[in-house]
């Protein structure tokens, strides 16, 4: 928030803030997306698992590289938090600052699903977003958002004072702790999501981040494309279609699916898995 200013506009304030603004990260220079090669592969696949995230709960999956994942709305409108953890490193895992940096506040077919720090490279791209239409609402709103956090037990105790333990942080600690065997280490490693379904973003006035209803039905779903071995963790958020509230029992909550698919290897040809970070990781020292 930037509240009443107690400093006065120096005399050139107008000049200064009528520069235009620069893009930071043109899309054209990224790494192309090889989108006939997704197709012959989407166009050949076979579902191979399914998942199944309970009400308030998150579950882990396993995508190994080369493979689909879709998630799907089921039962009603449902928002889902997403965590991507590579399968044989857990500290390296999905790094929502610079995927909204090089995509933007929210994401969708044709963007990338970046890595953390040193590793910095394409853990998945999307290859299929039923929501696509939605576009930008009148209050600037979009779906699937890299602005958000998830919602945590910590915030909530500083807000509400209260212990609530099924918030998307916690669904996802005992997750991925239980998949990683350590419960305390699991928590260390969930991160800040991907909001899959969720429907934010900054109001226009004051620029504070909003949620409101997600326009998410039944038969939706995103579908990505594993760039590495994945595990994947999902908590079907107790904010349920985030139109009111959530870090509480109040809302109405409902499943969500992962189904894993396997395209035909041959499909795949001219793909290789995406190398770590080519930088030499000296920063300038000997
Ligand atoms: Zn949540």
């Amino acid at each position: 928030m930037k509240y009443t200013p107690e400093t006065p506009a120096p005399a050139d304030a107008e000049q200064r803030k009528a520069i235009k603004p620069l893009v930071c990260y043109s899309p054209d220079t990224l790494p192309p997306v090889d989108t006939a090669m997704l197709a012959r592969a989407r166009a050949s696949m076979e579902k191979i698992d399914t998942v199944v995230v309970p009400p308030r709960e998150a579950e882990c999956f396993s995508v190994p590289k080369g493979h689909f994942f879709r998630i799907v709305s089921t039962d009603g409108p449902q928002v889902g938090d997403l965590n991507l953890w590579n399968a044989h490193n857990p500290e390296e895992r999905f790094y929502s600052g610079k995927t909204r940096a090089l995509h933007g506040t929210h994401v969708s077919t044709g963007d990338r699903m970046w890595s953390t720090i040193p590793y910095l490279r394409p853990m998945a791209t999307i290859t299929h977003d039923t929501l696509d239409w939605y576009g930008w609402d009148e209050f600037g709103g979009s779906v699937h958002d890299v602005i958000g956090t998830r919602c945590d037990p910590y915030t909530n105790h500083i807000l509400h004072q209260d212990h609530y333990h099924h918030c998307c942080h916690s669904n996802l600690t005992r997750a991925y702790g239980k998949h990683i065997g350590d419960y305390k280490r699991g928590e260390f490693l969930v991160h800040d999501v991907m909001n899959v379904f969720m429907c934010t973003g900054f109001t226009l006035d004051t620029h504070q981040y909003f949620m409101k209803a997600s326009p998410v039905r039944p038969g939706d779903y995103i579908e990505f494309f594993a760039e590495i071995d994945l595990i994947g963790g999902l908590s079907a958020c107790p904010g349920g279609d985030c139109s009111s509230e959530h870090s509480s029992d109040v809302a109405a909550c409902y499943p969500l699916v992962v189904d894993i698919y396997r395209p035909d290897p041959a499909t795949l040809e001219g793909w290789s898995s995406p190398d770590v970070n080519g930088y030499d990781g000296t920063h300038g020292m000997p």
